[in-house]
């Protein structure tokens, strides 16, 4: 999810190391370290916070001119010295820097525990390395090490190995998680993005998924899994720096947003069941009774993450049976709340440091009932001060609008509800198994939705001078509504209200005239004939109704000014796929009124103030 750099070549490697992941700080981490090797030895520096405490330290070890370095974005285990890349194997001889998620981490650590290797970290990258140590001691050759272990390994990674007894090479891989490596004179290097390498070559090769290559100070050499070799010209790279950032897109919030087919797959890695349908979170493992067992949920959240406890409020009392009480957690505090035994409060943040939700959850501890988190930042405070919880993997989200957080979040309320229905036999088997299978086609549906933009676009250049938009939508897409219209506020500043779609005719109707853009989410499941008549009352007072819909029929289309399509899925988890295009909606909003989309005027990525 972070910052990789690999050297190797005549320049001093720490000066190098240093300076690429500066490069990479932009995407945020948590700790960052080098290993460099020099005189058969490998020194490792690490330390959490900046990369500049970093660059003091390195100074004060030996020049090398082969290493690696990483900035970390916590996934497993918090942001502590320890924690931080590179790890080392039991012997010191191989030092390893990883990015993304080693699902088998506890299955492997068992294992290499049992061979007599010794884990000091709590991180799953940890296991990679041991797992290299193992084949190492068996073949004496690094590529080898890596090609077999890496046979064993579930997840994703880009990673980086070097070993002391192999002084003149780098091992990378590649499943998931991106790879370049750059063409010097005498010198190459790896990185996890281009930014890191531009200031030594723009002579470029892109590993792909299940490659490895074996890079030396004159030689790239690119090959599969099963040691086959693989050709590929260099590419010259003409893109400026901020291009590269971005990832090839104008802004971070459209790069989030098109991460979202990954962070989805990320909050479902290695958490789902599919023989018996259902989900396994190690963060609830210890407090599974208190979640089957409680009488009621009280979920405190702030803004996008209030919105996700929303939907999680339809979701769990639909499926769950289980009651849920959803706060403002800025409301929570100050308002006496009565909690009981039974209850179980869950906090949902995505930096794990906004104040009002751990004012919040820190006030519900003094009645004594557990306090769970949903949290994206590994460590945050929150994270730390909740009893247990389950972490969305989203990455690090840089535009101050939250997208992908967002729908990370209600992919965790789903696998929350799935494993409380399941415990409390408020579902089947069978039903357990037929949302396990949805949810595995999310991805794939959302990446159709980010694939056809262009009715979105032209949308929005129709409307981007409205004054007003309403965001209507019923049940589990009421929520959606209301994040629609916080997202186009936030970004483009058009005043927006979301409302329960029969809700408008108590008030709000009253604003509708031939300038008013209303959204509808009008999918096709049970509230679709209702949500048509609501539509019918905006068209009756000359409103421009978009919709929001699965498969329009004849009725849909005969009321609808635009139909923006997506794809069905199960009502639990339409709220995914329903938010996408309203995501994007005032992405192009704001992109054609000149608005700052990355950092709008007031607001704060994470609020730690009251
Ligand atoms: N999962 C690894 C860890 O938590 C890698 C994190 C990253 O991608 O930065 O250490």
């Amino acid at each position: 999810m972070c910052g990789i750099v690999g050297y190797i070549g005549d320049k001093d490697a720490r000066e190098v190391l240093v300076e690429g992941l500066k490069r990479l700080e932009y995407r945020g981490y948590d700790s960052a370290g080098v290993a460099l090797l020099a005189n058969n030895r490998i020194d490792v520096l690490k330390t959490p916070g900046k990369v500049t405490k970093l660059e003091e330290m390195v100074s004060g070890v030996q020049q090398a001119k082969i290493g690696i370095g990483h900035t970390r974005w916590a996934t497993h285990g918090e942001p502590t010295t320890v924690n931080a890349h590179p790890h080392m194997d039991c012997t010191g001889n191989i030092a390893i820097i990883h990015n993304g998620i080693i699902e088998n981490h506890s299955a492997l650590k068992t294992k290499l525990t049992s061979l007599g290797h010794t884990f000091r970290s709590q991180t799953d990258t940890e296991a990679l390395v041991h797992l290299i140590e193992e084949f190492y001691s068996r073949t004496n050759n690094l590529e080898m090490a890596v090609r077999f272990a890496l046979k064993d390994v579930d997840g994703t990674f880009g990673l980086v190995v070097m070993a002391a007894s192999e002084p003149d090479i780098l091992v990378a891989a590649r499943r998931g998680s991106p790879l370049v490596i750059g063409l010097g004179e005498s010198e190459n290097l790896i990185a996890s993005d281009a930014s890191a390498l531009i200031r030594h070559t723009r002579n470029v090769i892109y590993l792909h998924d299940n490659e490895i290559a074996v890079i030396t100070r004159n030689d790239v050499a690119l090959k599969n899994l099963d040691d086959e070799t693989i050709e590929r010209e260099a590419e010259h790279l003409t893109f400026d720096l901020e291009q590269i950032e971005k990832g090839g897109f104008d802004h971070f919030m459209l790069k989030e947003i098109n991460e979202q087919p990954e962070t989805i797959r990320n909050a479902f890695r290695g958490r789902l069941i599919e023989e018996t349908g259902i989900s396994n979170m190690g963060g609830l493992h210890e407090v599974d009774d208190k979640i089957t067992n409680a009488k009621r949920f009280v979920i405190l959240a702030c803004g996008t993450s209030w919105h996700a406890a929303l939907v999680g409020k339809y979701i769990l009392e639909q499926y769950a049976k289980i009651p849920v009480e959803v706060d403002y957690a800025s409301e929570f505090r100050y308002r006496n709340p009565v909690l009981m035994e039974g209850d179980v409060v869950w906090a949902i943040s995505q930096s794990g440091e906004t104040l009002d939700t751990l004012a919040a959850l820190r006030e519900a501890r003094k009645s004594g009932v557990p306090v769970y988190g949903i949290v994206n930042v590994v460590g945050s405070t929150i994270a730390r001060e909740t009893d247990a919880g389950v972490y969305i993997h989203a990455g690090p989200e840089i535009g101050v609008a939250s997208t992908k957080a967002f729908t990370s979040q209600l992919a965790v309320l789903n696998l929350i509800n799935l494993l409380v229905a399941r415990k409390r036999k408020t579902i089947s088997e069978e039903q357990g198994r037929e949302i396990v299978a949805e949810m595995r086609k999310l991805p794939g549906k959302i990446q159709q939705i980010l694939d056809n933009t262009g009715v979105i676009e032209s949308i929005a250049e129709e409307f981007k001078d409205s004054r007003n938009f309403l965001y209507l939508g019923r049940g589990v897409n009421f929520p959606v509504a209301l994040e629609g219209a916080l997202k186009l506020k936030e970004i483009s500043y058009i005043h927006a209200e979301g409302y329960p779609a029969a809700e408008m005719k108590h008030g709000p109707i009253a604003l509708i005239d031939d300038n008013m853009p209303a959204v509808f989410i009008a999918l096709g499941d049970s509230t679709y004939d209702k949500i048509l008549s609501n539509i019918q009352e905006v068209r009756a007072r000359k409103g421009n109704v978009i919709v929001i819909a699965n498969e329009p029929d004849s009725r849909l289309k005969e009321l609808a000014r635009h139909i923006i399509q997506i794809p069905k899925t199960i009502d639990i988890l339409s709220p995914i796929l329903s938010v996408i295009p309203l995501q994007l909606l005032s992405y192009y909003i704001a992109v054609k009124r000149g608005c700052n989309v990355d950092q709008p005027r007031n607001l704060a990525k994470s609020v730690t103030v009251e």
